[in-house]
């Protein structure tokens, strides 16, 4: 089942392949009885691996800022090895610096926070979601103009990596109305953690909850125009959403492959399970399903670096996301039902994707979401506009 890939996307392939089997994948199990954390030294050895030797941390950071510039094509080929590893020990290890940072941020703001995350000596995170919009676009947060910059009040939920990051991305409504983007310094006075929640999966980023009263942040902070917030949060959003198909495709060949091999050995009443015609309908089910979201999310890459129409390709970044996120979803289900009660052991990859595939249907917009994406772009352009 291989994807037609130019030369340099299967050679970043083979280097993360190595990457994810020879350094992440060992410590899984680790990280899973250690509340997602691993021994400093391993930690410090990815990391090191991940910004230094491989640049992933920069990877899609233009060349003209000393990034990798990478397309999408090859980004995805990245993302998709990184995808077979549980307990975010793909993504914990490096921070990302995206291309639509440079084109929003001001040479000061890239070199006081945009080329620290390209070395991976900082990391951000993005605040967002507020307790009365997370599927909608309302800001409820403020930014008053004040002597020299902005007072930002509000609260902020889900902050994924908060626990870990220097800087957030802030989205606070302005006084003309629009809903702009602030760099946002993690211990400015006035910001606190009101809570901290376990979730189901394992990660060492956590995903606290922030309050912001009266946080001054220097006019200098504020990313682009002040009307352009949401386009960049949009930018965010294709980029993610493109990234989390990858890694649902990944997870779903990893899970795939291993319940194919134990199927092949289990015996049951004198026959292995993969002689059963039942165990092979799912087997089957899955790998078509695979086969039908790698080539959706190819082409949309492939859609990316012939900058294709940015309407579309924000509708077919929709699409990927929702189609890959519930095929890996369904896949891991049935794999893990091929395990049997062996797939429910916390030791197993299949058990911890299962709880952590499920918040790929949730994050960066919900299934529902990409599906009111997707209408409302039929709805507006027709088929042929998509
Ligand atoms: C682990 C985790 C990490 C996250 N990380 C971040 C982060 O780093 N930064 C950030 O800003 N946010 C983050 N989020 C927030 C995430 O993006 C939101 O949880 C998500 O967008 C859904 O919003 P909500 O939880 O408020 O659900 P709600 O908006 O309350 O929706 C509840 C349900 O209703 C459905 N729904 C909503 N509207 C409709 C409709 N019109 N028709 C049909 N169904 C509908 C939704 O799909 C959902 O299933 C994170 C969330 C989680 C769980």
């Amino acid at each position: 089942m291989d994807i037609q890939l130019s030369d340099s996307a299967r050679d970043w392939q083979k280097k993360i392949r190595r990457f994810v089997e020879d350094e992440l994948i060992p410590w899984e199990e680790h990280a899973e009885m250690h509340g997602g954390e691993l021994p400093p030294d391993i930690f410090r050895r990815h990391h090191e691996i991940a910004c230094s030797e491989l640049g992933l941390s920069r990877m899609d950071a233009p060349l003209a800022h000393g990034g990798l510039g990478l397309n999408m094509e090859e980004q995805v080929a990245i993302w998709e090895q990184l995808g077979r590893v549980t307990n975010a020990l793909c993504w914990t290890c490096f921070p990302e610096s995206q291309q639509w940072m440079f084109e929003a941020c001001t040479p000061d703001q890239v070199e006081r926070y945009i080329s620290r995350l390209m070395d991976g000596s900082s990391q951000d995170a993005y605040a967002i979601t507020e307790a009365e919009s997370g599927s909608t676009e309302t800001v409820n947060s403020t930014a008053t103009v004040t002597d020299g910059g902005f007072l930002i009040n509000g609260e902020k939920w889900f902050v994924t990596s908060g626990n870990r990051a220097e800087f957030l991305w802030v989205q606070a409504k302005i006084e003309s109305g629009y809903d702009s983007l602030f760099l946002v310094d993690k211990d400015s006075a006035g910001i606190e953690v009101i809570d901290n929640p376990a979730f189901s999966h394992t990660f060492s980023a956590h995903h606290p909850t922030y309050r912001f009263t009266d946080v001054f942040v220097p006019g200098a902070n504020l990313v682009g125009s002040e009307d352009a917030g949401m386009s960049y949060t949009r930018s965010w959003f294709r980029h993610e959403r493109l990234m989390i198909a990858a890694r649902c495709c990944g997870a779903a060949s990893r899970m795939i492959e291993e319940a194919t091999e134990w199927a092949k050995t289990r015996r049951i009443d004198e026959q292995v399970l993969a002689d059963k015609q039942a165990i092979q309908f799912m087997l089957a089910d899955s790998a078509t399903e695979l086969w039908a979201a790698r080539l959706m999310l190819y082409e949309a890459a492939r859609a990316h670096d012939q900058d294709e129409n940015i309407k579309s390709l924000h509708t077919r970044c929709a699409m990927i996301k929702l189609y890959c996120s519930e095929m890996a979803n369904r896949v891991c289900d049935r794999m893990l039902q091929i395990w049997g009660g062996r797939g429910y052991m916390r030791s197993n990859a299949v058990e911890r994707f299962y709880r952590e595939l499920r918040v790929d249907r949730i994050w960066e917009g919900s299934s529902e979401v990409q599906r009111m994406v997707i209408a409302g772009s039929l709805l507006k352009r027709g088929l042929e506009g998509m």
